[in-house]
Order: structure tokens, then C-alpha cells, then sequence
């Protein structure tokens, strides 16, 4: 679902099409951002520059050129006309024509670089761990097991298969097939709420975000921008229009549809609607060079021939533009542009400023440096309407303990505008802007950043200094991000959210998580389902371990009592490949509880025991393994022959294993507070193992097999009676544990928010 789109022109119609389709002779159309689908031929250069390390291992970007080059066999490396598969555009535009795909390309020949290594998320790692240690103890009880009924006089093989079950019994051969089956699930899940998961850990740790810094333009907003206001310089309404139509990087698909920075089209629909036509105005202009708009510079040029003059038009934010005017504009002159700009700003509206300028001489090629000794052509405010739903998700964020933060390359007041909207801010003091950000030292902006929910006016690079400042200060921060620039601040964010629909490559590449519908709104969604999962995975490891180590203390503890052994290796076998393993898995689809956000985030550190859960596990094993001690002790009294008593403690602690998956289903909330059908699979998986379990003790057939006999009536009664008690007793443990461990974590939560 993350594969990679590509531009291409065919019979002169840009196409946006898969990657995979381009065939030598295609022309691909390309810009800062992309990844390189194919080798091409450049065929026109603007600015374009390519990073290609990951081919040569030049860490510079090389400038890119059209011109031919002479020499032979020229490495990769030195043809600055070609760009390859895989390098990274890191400046300008371009179009080339394709010259080889797929394994014929320069990368393709060492595809082995691309090898993805598969890696554990932290959690299976430290399950791993845990599984280890867990062998270690158990072979000591094994072999304490083995050598305490040699003593008693066992016969040895006997033991030895007790013993070997035993080991069995206690590890959990479910845990790493659970935890993946769950965090795979998950993603499949988030997938359809629109949140493409591209590393797995993500899953786990995206239910410990604190912060979810987010992208203005876009994903807190609708991205359908529209013109609202203009004002022109006194008799320039025409070449301002002009400008609107000719100044960006818009272009047409094969459906007449615009494609390109929602900015831009939305000045080239208002050029349109004034009865302009890109053909008229490119016929009075014709287009020389293109000067890209990047979002550390904040403007945009195009180098224009107006008859035997050289004209360029500039577009941009209203502070950068006011800073590269003439000199012989005066400061009142330029105060009332800029109170213009001010007025619009405080609506929410994005501003822009245009400018222009003839050049002397006939360069053809825009420079940096030419940006400057503008004369101002006019101001146009367009409105970008929040998207509805995110004030809802805002507000889900707060009581979850999560708090959203807005950093947008636009100016403090649109930017205030639209956090009040949103319920992000109150008030100007939680505002701060990248002019300020240079300003503070590392230590102030630690402090800084506690208190602010808006940033404005930040760069690209800011971000990342954000980011780490917020994980400096212990925080688990979310980010998004869509330009070429975001990439490193997507990577350092705990959890990288790329665009999918406006995203560039680069930024997809770098991202954990990707978007599909650029919805902040997406993201809490996916920050409550990872809480979900991690959930889930606590519950399993909940329940296996208590019912495990139930089976232990059975075995280990009715010698101890002078009774016989309790349970044949085929019943332990059975109980957990069927009774533990199928309720076990069907936690993973267990729904989430109510409160999943009205806690706070879990730490990411945190252990998976945390919370009291290891003494849960404790006394829920205590508790079922009383019970089928006492259901064995009682058939032992009441004459009961062995194999009996095999078959009833078997029969019992299978039933209330089952009760305990359905007590489990909420770690501290009451049974009954669970809607029994929520979990149909859970449910069905229940029913389903007391079938089987019947089968076992009633057919005939398997007796000889399962060493089984069938139950009387008394016995029955005990398989009834016993599992509910031990249910009972469970709910009761949980009661305590929610006043002692959970209902704190709330208060402390409703406290901070
Ligand atoms: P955002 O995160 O809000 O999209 P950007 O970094 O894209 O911020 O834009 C920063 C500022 O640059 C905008 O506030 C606007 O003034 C200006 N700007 C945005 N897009 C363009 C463009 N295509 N051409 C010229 N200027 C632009
Ligand atoms: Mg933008």
C-alpha cells in the first residue's frame, strides 16, 4: 500500500501512475522530495539536485545538469546528466526520460543493499528475554520435580515424563506467536481507520505518545484552499493575476484536474474564475527558469520574456517578501502592506505577498541572490477551513493525556486563528515562533517548549530541534511531516507520521506511520488502537501466565499433600495447546474498554508486569490451583481411583481456565462490566473448548487415549462448583487491585489534564 507513485507524461498528458508501470522511454516528471523511480536522461533541469549517497556514497547533493558529457565509462557518480533508481531529490524540478527500471538500473545491480532486515519490536525482544529466563527457572523446577519423586519412590519414567510436561506447562510457546499474530492484526486493523503502519514496533509504542505535534496545513485543516481576499498595487491588477496563473508548480492530469500544492491551486482557480487561461498568460509571459518554493526561503520565483525584457515574478510570506522590497519603499508604505497582512492573519487566513522585478541583461537562470530589489505587486488571503472532526480528537487527546501541538510554517496569527478554532490554544502566551526558537538557549527552549502548543513560522530543522526537546524532557512525541526537509525530524520523532496523500517519498521513507487521508483525526484513532493492542497483549500474558503457573503449583504442590500425580503429560499438553491456546488468541480481537482514553500514556519503558500485574498473576495461579487441589483432595477422600482424579483435576482447572479468560477480558474492571457478545471469537472459542473437554471425558473412544474415565454426578458438580468459586475469588482480587493500582492512574490523569 506504500508503493511507490511516480509523474510521467504520455502523449503529452501528466499521469500520475505506479512506479512499477514506467518503461524505458517514459518521461518522468520530477521534484524536490521524490524518490527517483527509475535511471533516466535529464531532459530539463531547475535547480535539481540529487542526494545519492545511497548509491555512491557521496554525502553532498550533486547538481544536476542537462548537458551532454564527454569521457568513457563515467561512474555513476560523475553523470550529473542522469539521475538514478533510489537517489533522493533533494532541490528543484526536472524531467527525464527513463533509460532503465527495475534490476537493469545501477541500484538494481546491487538490490542486496536493499535487504530489509527483520527486526523485533522492544516488546518481542523483551518477551524473548523473558521467555529465557522463564526456561532457566523452570528447569531448576523440573529437575527439583524429577528428584523429590525419585525419592518417594516414582517410577522413573513416570517422572521424567511429569517432569518434562511440567516444562512444558509453565512456558509459554503461545506468547511470541500472540504478541505477533496481535501486533500484525493491529496493523491490519489501523490500516482500514486510514493509518498505514510501515514498522511494526509503532503498534506497541504508539499507546505511549504524550505529544502529537501536527502539521497545520492539511491534517488540522481541510486543505481546500480558497481565495478570499486580493489587493493589488496600484495598476498592476493584471500581472498580479498573471502571476496568480503562472508562478507555481500546478499541473494538469489527464482528467483536467489540478494537481500540485493546494496553495497554488487554489490561486490558479481564482486566476481562472477572473477568465485567465495558463495558455494566454504563458503566451504573454513565456516561462524561462523556475526557482522552486521551498519552506526555508518561503517564496517562489519564475523568470518570465516580456517582449525583449526579462521579468521575475515572486511569490511568498508577507515578512520575507517586505524584507527583499526596493529601497525606495518607506517603512509607512511597507506598515501598510504588512497591517493589510495583519487584519487577514487574525481571520485565519494564509497570506501571501507577490513582487516583481525586470532584470538587466539576459540570464537565463534565477539565482538566490536575484530575490532581491522587488517592487511589490500585491496581497491575496485564501481560507483554509479546519477539518470538523479534529476538534473532537483534540479533545480526546486531552483527557487521554496526550497534548496536540501545531507547528506550521505560517505566520503566528493565522496560526493562533486556527488554534483557537480548534480548542489547541487559549491564549497568546503557549505561541511560539522560529524567530524566537533562534533566540533561546538549549536549556530555555527545554523550558519553553512545556507551555506551548503553537509554533509558527518554524523551519524544517526547528522541528527536529523541537522534538528532541520534548524527549529530552522525558516527553513521547508523535510528528508529522510532509516535505523532503521533515525527514530528519520524522525519523527522531518516537513516532514519524508522513502525509499520504500530499507526503513526498522521502518523507513516507522515513515515517513509522503513514496517513492515508492526512487526518489528524487518523492519528488518535491509531494512538487508541495501539493502546488496545498493548492491552490485549497484557491480558494474554495475564492470563497464560496464571494459568501456567496454576498447572505448576498443582503438579508440584499434590505430592506434597500425599496425593497422587495430578495430571498426565497429555493433559498438560492438552490444556496448552487447546484450553490456553485458543481463548488466548481470541484476546488479541478483545475490543477496547471504555476508559482506554481517559488513562494516561503508558510509559515507554515501563515493564509489561507493571501495575501490579506479576502479584495478579501470583494470586490468580494461587487461586485455580487451590482449586483443583482441593477438587483432587475431595475425590481422593471420597475413594475416587487415580485416574479419576486425573480426569476430574484435568476437567476442573480446564473450566476454570476458561473462567479466567472471561474474568481477564478487563484487567481491573468487574466480569460483568464487559459486554459478554463484544468478543464473539472469544466467546466461541470458550464454548468450543468445553466441547472438546466433554469429548474427551464422555466419548469412550478417547479414553484409552487421554486416559480419561467419565465423570459421575457428584464429580460433576464439583467441576461446576469449583471454577466458579475460583471465578468468584478472582473478581474479588480484582476489586482490590482496581481501588489499590487502577483508580489512582485515573485520578492522577483528571488532575493533570
Ligand atoms: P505549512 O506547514 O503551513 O504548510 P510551509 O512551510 O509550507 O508551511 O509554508 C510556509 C509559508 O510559506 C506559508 O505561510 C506561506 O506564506 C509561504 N508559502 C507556502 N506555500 C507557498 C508557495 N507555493 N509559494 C510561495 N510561498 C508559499
Ligand atoms: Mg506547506
Amino acid at each position: 500500500m506504500a508503493a511507490q507513485h511516480t509523474l510521467v507524461s504520455r502523449n503529452g498528458k501528466t499521469q500520475d501512475i505506479d512506479a512499477s508501470e514506467l518503461v524505458p522511454g517514459d518521461i518522468i516528471i520530477l521534484e524536490a522530495g521524490n524518490i527517483v523511480p527509475a535511471d533516466a536522461r535529464l531532459i530539463e533541469s531547475a535547480s535539481l539536485k540529487a542526494e545519492e549517497a545511497a548509491l555512491t556514497g557521496e554525502s553532498d547533493s550533486i547538481h544536476k545538469t542537462t548537458d551532454a558529457l564527454t569521457g568513457e565509462e563515467l561512474l555513476p557518480a560523475d553523470q550529473v546528466n542522469m539521475v538514478f533508481k533510489g537517489t533522493i531529490i533533494s532541490n528543484g524540478t526536472g524531467k527525464a526520460v527513463v533509460t532503465a527500471t527495475g534490476m537493469n538500473t545501477e541500484m538494481g545491480r546491487i538490490a542486496g543493499m536493499l535487504d530489509i532486515e527483520q527486526q523485533k519490536t522492544p516488546l518481542q525482544q523483551r518477551l524473548a528475554r523473558f521467555s529465557r529466563q522463564l526456561a532457566v527457572i523452570v528447569i531448576v523446577i523440573c529437575a527439583a520435580v524429577f528428584g523429590f519423586g525419585l525419592l518417594k519412590g516414582e517410577p522413573p519414567l513416570q517422572m521424567f515424563l511429569t517432569a518434562l510436561s511440567l516444562a512444558v506447562a509453565a512456558l509459554p510457546e503461545a506468547l511470541l506467536v500472540v504478541v505477533t499474530i496481535g501486533l500484525a492484526q493491529g496493523a491490519k486493523r489501523m490500516v482500514k481507520q486510514k493509518a498505514l503502519i510501515r514498522k511494526l514496533p509503532a503498534v506497541e509504542t504508539l499507546g505511549s505518545v504524550t505529544y502529537i505535534c501536527s502539521d497545520k496545513t492539511g491534517t488540522l485543516t481541510q486543505n481546500k484552499m480558497t481565495v478570499t481576499n486580493t489587493e493589488s498595487a496600484p495598476e498592476q491588477e493584471a500581472l498580479l493575476l498573471h502571476t496568480m496563473m503562472l508562478n507555481n508548480e500546478v499541473k494538469e492530469n489527464n482528467h483536467d484536474e489540478l494537481i500540485g500544492d493546494s496553495t497554488e491551486i487554489a490561486l490558479v482557480n481564482y486566476a481562472k474564475g477572473k477568465g485567465l487561461s495558463y495558455g494566454k498568460s504563458e503566451q504573454a509571459f513565456p516561462i524561462v527558469d523556475t526557482l522552486p518554493f521551498d519552506s526555508d526561503r518561503m517564496m517562489m520565483s519564475t523568470l518570465h520574456r516580456d517582449g525583449d525584457k526579462l521579468l521575475l515574478l515572486v511569490k511568498g510570506a508577507p515578512g520575507k517578501i517586505i524584507d527583499k522590497l526596493a529601497a525606495k519603499y518607506s517603512e509607512p508604505d511597507k506598515e501598510n502592506w504588512l497591517k493589510k497582512n495583519r487584519e487577514w492573519a487574525a481571520n485565519g487566513q494564509r497570506v501571501l505577498f507577490f513582487a516583481y522585478k525586470y532584470l538587466q541583461g539576459d540570464g537565463e537562470k534565477i539565482a538566490h541572490e536575484t530575490e532581491t530589489e522587488l517592487e511589490m505587486l500585491g496581497a491575496v488571503g485564501m481560507i483554509d477551513p479546519p477539518r470538523e472532526e479534529v476538534i473532537a480528537a483534540i479533545e480526546e487527546c486531552k483527557t487521554a493525556g496526550i497534548r496536540p501541538v501545531m507547528i506550521t510554517g505560517d505566520q503566528p496569527v493565522t496560526a493562533m486563528a486556527i488554534a483557537k478554532e480548534l480548542n489547541i490554544a487559549r491564549d497568546a502566551n503557549s505561541i511560539l515562533t522560529g524567530a524566537d526558537i533562534k533566540k533561546l538557549g538549549e536549556k530555555e527552549l527545554l523550558e519553553k517548549v512545556k507551555h506551548t502548543s503553537v509554533y509558527a513560522r518554524v523551519s524544517p530543522g526547528q522541528k527536529l530541534e523541537i522534538v528532541k526537546a520534548l524527549q529530552l524532557n522525558g516527553e513521547y512525541a508523535a510528528m508529522t511531516g510532509d516535505g523532503v526537509n521533515d525527514a530528519p525530524s520524522l525519523k527522531q520523532a518516537n513516532i514519524g507520521i508522513a502525509m499520504g496523500i500530499t507526503g513526498t517519498d522521502v518523507s513516507k521513507e522515513a515515517a513509522h506511520m503513514i496517513l492515508l487521508d492526512d487526518n489528524f483525526a487518523t492519528i488518535v484513532k491509531a494512538v487508541k488502537e495501539g493502546r488496545r493492542i498493548y492491552d490485549n497483549i497484557r491480558k494474554f500474558v495475564l492470563y497464560i501466565l496464571s494459568c501456567n503457573l496454576a498447572e505448576i503449583l498443582t503438579i508440584v504442590c499434590a505430592p506434597l499433600l500425599g496425593l497422587p500425580i495430578p495430571l498426565l503429560p497429555i493433559h498438560i499438553l492438552w490444556i496448552n495447546l487447546v484450553t490456553d491456546g485458543l481463548p488466548g488468541i481470541a484476546l488479541a480481537t478483545e475490543p477496547a474498554e471504555k476508559d482506554i482514553m481517559k488513562r494516561p500514556p503508558r510509559k515507554p519503558e515501563e515493564s509489561l508486569f507493571a501495575g501490579g500485574m506479576l502479584y495478579q498473576v501470583c494470586f490468580t495461579g494461587l487461586i485455580l490451583a487451590a482449586g483443583a487441589l482441593t477438587a483432587q483432595y475431595w475425590a481422593a477422600a471420597h475413594g475416587y481411583d487415580e485416574r479419576a482424579q486425573q480426569t476430574l483435576v484435568f476437567t476442573t482447572l480446564c473450566f476454570s481456565q476458561l473462567a479466567n479468560a472471561l474474568s481477564v477480558r478487563s484487567v481491573y474492571r468487574p466480569i460483568f462490566s464487559v459486554r459478554l457478545l463484544a468478543n464473539p471469537l472469544l466467546i466461541g472459542s470458550v464454548l468450543l473448548t468445553i466441547l472438546l473437554q466433554a469429548g474427551l471425558v464422555y466419548i469412550p473412544a478417547l479414553h484409552p487415549v487421554f486416559k480419561t474415565v467419565s465423570l459421575d454426578n457428584s464429580l460433576l458438580l464439583e467441576i461446576m462448583i469449583i471454577p466458579a468459586t475460583c471465578l468468584l475469588l478472582i473478581e474479588l482480587i480484582k476489586l482490590l487491585y482496581y481501588k489499590v493500582f487502577y483508580s489512582r492512574q485515573l485520578k492522577v490523569n483528571s488532575a493533570s489534564s
